[in-house]
């Protein structure tokens, strides 16, 4: 039976809890689809799906480094105001897009004050140890298309 390794394409259904145990996010109805070996889910969970065979279930547990990183105190920035031309209102929790030297970033607002606004670059799952719940459902051969792309097609996949 086919396991899992590079170049081929997976679905899994997962469950994502925090240290807690409050589930943070999970697969509703259709699996997670993913192409192994090419970046396309946290190397954490990656890594711990290598060698496993449909029906199999596991329990990750990953730490930020192999998640969304470490929390960065460096990606909060202070910003002025009038950089946010055109948006009348604005307040802790908003998201926007941001032009930084990695490319566009989503933002989340952090505080407000009359002259400047705070923003967070960071995950939002970034500095957290993450739990996964994971049921592997199907393992295929990558087609050459999704190959030469880097992302698996089709139902949960990529639609273009
Ligand atoms: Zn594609």
């Amino acid at each position: 039976m086919t396991d899992i390794q590079k170049d081929k394409v997976v679905s899994f259904h997962y469950t994502l809890k925090d240290e807690s145990g409050t589930v943070i996010d999970k697969s509703e109805g259709q699996p997670l689809v993913y192409l192994h070996g090419a970046s396309n889910i946290i190397p954490g969970l990656e890594k711990a799906l290598v060698g496993k065979k449909v029906g199999d279930t596991l329990n990750v547990t990953v730490e930020p480094e192999e998640g969304y990183g470490e929390y960065s105190a460096e990606a909060v920035q202070e910003v002025p105001r009038n950089l946010f031309q055109g948006v009348d209102h604005i307040e802790p929790g908003m998201q926007f897009q941001a032009q930084t030297d990695d490319g566009m970033q989503v933002v989340v607002v952090k505080d407000v004050t009359e002259d400047s606004i705070i923003v967070d670059g960071n995950h939002p799952l970034a500095g957290q140890r993450l739990n996964f719940d994971v049921q592997v459902v199907e393992i295929r051969d990558a087609t050459a298309e999704e190959l030469s792309h880097g992302h698996a097609h089709g139902a949960g996949g990529h639609h273009h």
